[in-house]
């Protein structure tokens, strides 16, 4: 019965706020700057979040100057929101500078935060629980007098709640009679648990008539949990970050929160209908703008969230992707990833050659154990194939006699040379044969550079077609750590030629033949895959 009962109250549509630029600018580490939050803030609205909470005017300038440049934008789908706190203690609203930014910022949205434990009022703002009332209702009343939509956000109010229950819900009434559009319950300390969550929601929704949101933080771990918990009583209005990040242990994760809406609750939470699809670029870009190197494991949208290395797995999830993967990877934008390492069985090196050269091999066949043992006594070496299914690809091209080199590195040289420790500058030279020999030389700031452009400069002599392919991401690692002996790296090289990518790896204990290694794989298989794409072209009636 309980189940029957949940279902009834549950809201066909949520509407998502997002403060990633606001809750999430004050996780440990992260800092914005304006070019950053304008292009977070463009990728929101893309993919269709209802609100962008996206700073706290009078707090910073950086935040004023943020307002200000924003407006240049046309946003499609969300509103803008400006954060603020209630009026002073023993002020007028009207006369508090602070609020004056908040109105200057030129939002029509604007969320308010006030106390709502009354512990907070008497120790932390050390005041009456009277004047609390007041300030909420005269900064509320202030801002809808002045033309803005508010979002009231109770702060601490799970924690108030259980504490003095009277007065919590005395400052959610206070709100709305003082004309709040939202009523958000914050779980500012983040403890509370799913079932505590629901059961509150419940009990408030008797008192406010106005639409409830959730703010929750993860100190149990249970933000997203809390977040669903709360929808299912009925709050239709959620607070989320993206990846979570936010202070202490971080916010409602939006890569989560929103897919569980919208794949598995049948809850409408973005405007823009192919939003979902986009989830995987947001959090990358997230990731990327704020300095903190994405967590594989998240769900949805991590590298590993539809990864498979288990043999076993692998077979079935080729048979029916259902079998192991809870919604489509395509769903959220993410891709299937199949990693060939020593826990896995020869299909998923089948699967790979199959995917992405369209070649069909059984994998009892003697050229796929050879190429296996091959990638296995590398990983031993320290080489990490999970990303690099091109190069794993080419060894078992290699086995198979379909690797026929159209060119070979005979010779390669470089010199770095610089002033001071900012002005270095590198020269390479680099020659090239297939048959005939050609010798070429390039520069550039890094050794890496003036090698690539050297090699390049020979190709256009060699394979002309290999212009189109583009260096997309350089990465150097050290191997895995009880393999590895002291001074080995492990360069991974990503390509694209606009359409696909790839991506190659080599260990070496010089950083530049590894690369010049892991470069040449990345152009040869690019010329190899393609000659195999014409070659089925033709067989193809
Ligand atoms: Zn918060």
């Amino acid at each position: 019965m309980v189940t029957k009962f949940i279902a009834d109250e549950k809201p066909q549509k949520v509407e998502v706020l997002d403060t990633t630029l606001r809750d999430g600018a004050q996780a440990k580490g992260v800092s914005f700057d304006l070019q950053a939050k304008i292009r977070i803030t463009l990728a929101l609205d893309e993919i269709g979040v209802h609100f962008i909470e996206a700073g706290w005017p009078g707090s910073n300038p950086k935040d004023e100057e943020y307002f200000k440049e924003i407006r240049k934008y046309d946003l499609r789908n969300s509103e803008l929101v400006a954060f603020t706190s209630t009026r002073r203690k023993n002020m007028k609203a009207s006369q508090d500078p602070i609020l004056q930014k908040v109105l200057d910022a030129d939002t029509k949205w604007i969320t308010v935060f006030g106390k709502s434990w009354d512990l907070h009022v008497t120790d932390v703002l050390k005041t009456t629980l009277e004047e609390n009332l007041n300030m909420i209702y005269d900064t509320i009343k202030y801002l809808k007098e002045n033309g803005r939509n508010v979002i009231f956000d109770a702060e601490h109010f799970f924690d108030g709640f259980k504490r003095n229950k009277e007065y919590a819900l005395k400052v959610l009434k206070t709100a709305e009679e003082a004309g709040a559009d939202r009523i958000v319950l914050a779980d500012t300390n983040g403890g509370s648990l799913p079932h505590e969550v629901y059961n509150v929601v419940m009990e408030v929704k008797q008192h406010v008539k106005k639409p409830l949101g959730l703010h929750m933080h993860n100190d149990s771990g249970c933000a997203v949990a809390n977040t669903l918990m709360g929808v299912l009583a009925g709050a239709s209005h959620v607070h989320v970050t993206v990846n979570g990040i936010g202070e202490r242990t971080g916010n409602a994760d939006l890569c989560v929160v929103v897919p569980n809406l919208e794949l598995k609750m049948g809850i409408e939470a973005l405007k823009n209908r192919e939003g979902l699809k986009m989830l995987k670029s947001l959090s990358s870009l997230v990731y990327e703008l704020a300095g903190i190197p994405p967590n594989p494991y998240q769900p949805y949208v991590g590298d590993n969230a539809f990864a498979h290395k288990a043999g076993v797995h692998v077979d079935a999830v080729l048979k029916n992707p259902v079998a192991y993967e809870h919604v489509p990877p395509e769903s959220v934008g993410n891709a299937r990833k199949v990693a060939v390492s020593e826990l896995s069985g020869a299909a998923n090196l089948v699967s790979w050659a199959r995917k992405e050269l369209g070649i069909m091999v059984d994998k009892r066949e003697p050229a796929v154990r050879r190429a296996l043992r091959r990638i296995k006594e590398l990983e031993n070496k320290g080489y990490s194939f999970d990303n690099a299914t091109a190069s794993a690809l080419l060894i078992l091209l290699e086995e198979m006699g379909l690797r026929g080199k159209t060119f070979e590195v005979k010779d390669w040289r470089v010199i770095s040379e610089g002033k001071d420790l900012s002005g270095a500058k590198s020269w390479s030279v680099v020659k090239l044969g297939n048959g005939e020999e050609y010798l070429e030389a390039g520069e550039g700031i890094g050794p890496v550079e003036a090698i690539d452009k050297a090699l390049r400069k020979a190709l256009t002599k060699v394979a002309p077609e290999a212009s189109s392919v583009k260096l997309i991401d350089y990465r150097v690692h050290l191997p895995k750590a009880s393999k590895h002996t002291e001074s080995d790296v492990r360069v991974e090289i990503t390509f694209s030629d606009g359409k696909e990518f790839w991506t190659t790896t080599a260990v070496s204990r010089n950083i530049i033949e590894a690369s010049l290694k892991a470069l040449v794989e990345g152009i040869e298989y690019y010329l190899i895959k393609r000659k195999l794409m014409a070659l089925r072209g033709m067989m193809v009636p």
